[in-house]
């Protein structure tokens, strides 16, 4: 058994882990990065960026078969050649994978262990059976992994993840999705636009990220139109048929449905990567799921010489924030026993979906509907929306009664990719509604129906008026 006896020890060389160890390596400590699957990131090999790839050709798609409304006629008809889709998606994929993969490379190879780490006492680690890590502190950085929903239990041998899509030679004919959260959609819709026949399967009636209401039922309608979507069914049975599934299951209306589909994709959530990890042994506090409790702040766990950063964490399971963890993580851990707390930037969620959806700082859900003013506007009639034939969607702005500074948005409609970052971005500078009304906004963008919900928010804290009294926001009967 080789023995090592460092500083910092990182488990899981994916977005977290990389900038942990670059923090490492500032402070001047000795760091080993220790994986147990290939170099490459989540993000760049089956995540974000092949995601993006598969929509890119699935937005060329749908222009295409829309070009029709501008008067654009594509002569002697199209169609989507799979094959060049997929050999797109894995030529870019592995362009990027191969950038990361070059740089972990180049790491010194005796500070990278490869292999599958557990903790055998508070900072020691076991790697495989080959090594033994002796460290003054660690930083868990071990991402998270799909789950598969138990009633796809009878097909499980033949379950696909949101890994396989992106190594497909081709596309299928038909694919069942079950979930419709981000990852769902994002790919659900993209393969739905590539002429595959998609459909989607929730027992719930929630579509996206959203927590407000309108927001929600909005999109469901949009994307309701467009997507077989299955919300509130019950399925009864999935069972394998030739190479494929068989679906039986109930829709809300109460509608019994059967369909054979190709192949079948769990999308259905992800969970921390804790398993093998004996995460116990550190002492670490548990919540009564068995989750370790950090502080989002520090990324410290209770006051051990232990930190955790990125998907498996689960405060924000993004990617710019799983860079922002890592860095932190791994700081605190190079200057362990002096931690500090890092203040965290507002927080901003994008889904490539189209409509995009996008959800700014405080979430309608987390907000106290007394204490807060509403501003919306709906992209249904919006100007260069609908120029571009992209009219639909809703998004609703929130602020403080009190203050009438900016907390949050939920937001579906046209180009909420960049429209998010806006608010986001005010957000963080604690604008007031006026004072982001006293910004410039071009015409004709798609950036006017935002200051048209500001307009709509503003008038609504003027005129509702609705914060309890300062004093006696507590009496009863008030
Ligand atoms: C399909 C999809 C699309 C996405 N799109 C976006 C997007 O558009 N924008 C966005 O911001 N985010 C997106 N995300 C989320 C984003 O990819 C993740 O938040 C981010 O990659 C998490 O990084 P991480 O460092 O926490 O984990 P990872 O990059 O997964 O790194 C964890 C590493 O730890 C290793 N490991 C695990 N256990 C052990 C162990 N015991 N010992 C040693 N090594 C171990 C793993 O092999 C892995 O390499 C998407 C995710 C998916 C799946």
């Amino acid at each position: 058994v080789n023995e090592h006896t460092v500083d910092v020890a990182i488990i899981g060389a994916g977005t977290a882990g990389l900038n942990a160890r670059r923090e490492a390596e500032k402070a001047g400590r000795s760091w080993v990065l220790i994986e147990a699957g290939p170099y490459g990131t989540t993000c760049a090999r089956v995540g974000c960026m092949p995601s993006k790839l598969l929509i890119a050709a699935a937005d060329a798609a749908h222009e295409v078969s829309f070009a029709g409304r501008f008067g654009i006629r594509v002569e002697g008809g199209w169609d989507v050649d799979g094959r060049a889709v997929m050999k797109r998606v894995r030529e870019e994929r592995d362009r990027f994978v191969g950038f990361v993969v070059r740089d972990t490379e180049a790491l010194p190879a005796e500070q990278r262990i490869r292999g599958r780490a557990r903790f055998v006492g508070p900072t020691t680690l076991q790697v495989d059976d080959h090594t033994r890590v002796h460290a003054k502190a660690i930083v868990i950085a071990t991402g998270s992994t799909p789950w598969v929903p138990p009633v796809l239990a009878d097909v499980a041998d033949r379950v696909l993840v949101n890994d396989d899509v992106f190594d497909w030679e081709d596309l299928p004919a038909s694919i069942a999705v079950f979930g419709t959260g981000i990852i769902g959609l994002e790919l659900g819709q993209a393969l739905d636009r590539l002429g595959v026949h998609v459909s989607f399967f929730n027992p719930f009636d929630q579509l996206g990220p959203f927590s407000d209401p309108a927001v929600g039922a909005k999109a469901r309608e949009v994307l309701g139109d467009e997507l077989d979507l299955n919300l509130g069914s019950k399925v009864h049975e999935v069972v394998p048929d030739g190479a494929g599934v068989q679906i039986r299951w109930t829709t809300a209306e109460g509608v019994e449905r059967e369909a054979h589909y190709d192949t079948v994709l769990a999308a259905a959530g992800r969970h921390a990567n804790l398993d093998g990890l004996d995460l116990a042994v550190s002492g670490a506090p548990m919540d009564d799921r068995g989750r370790p409790i950090s502080d989002p702040q520090t990324l410290q766990l209770g006051d051990l010489p232990v930190f955790i950063a990125g998907d498996v964490a689960g405060h924000r399971p993004l990617l710019h924030e799983a860079a922002d963890e890592g860095r932190i993580a791994g700081a605190n851990a190079a200057r362990f026993p002096f931690v500090t707390a890092a203040t965290r930037r507002t927080s901003l969620a994008v889904a490539f979906t189209d409509p995009q959806m996008g959800i700014v700082g405080s979430r309608f859900a987390d907000l106290d509907p007394d204490t807060i003013g509403i501003g919306e506007v709906s992209y249904d009639d919006q100007g260069r929306s609908r120029v571009m034939g992209k009219n639909a969607g809703l998004v609703r702005i929130y602020a403080d009664c009190r203050s009438h500074r900016l907390l949050g948005a939920e937001m579906f409609g046209p180009r909420v990719e960049h429209t998010a970052h806006l608010l986001a971005w005010a957000v963080q500078q604690q604008l007031t509604v006026n004072r982001a009304l006293t910004m410039p906004f071009y015409h004709p963008v798609v950036e006017e129906g935002i200051r048209t919900a500001l307009r709509d928010l503003a008038a609504s804290l003027k005129l509702t008026n609705r914060c309890p009294p300062e004093d006696c926001a507590d009496s009863p009967g008030m």
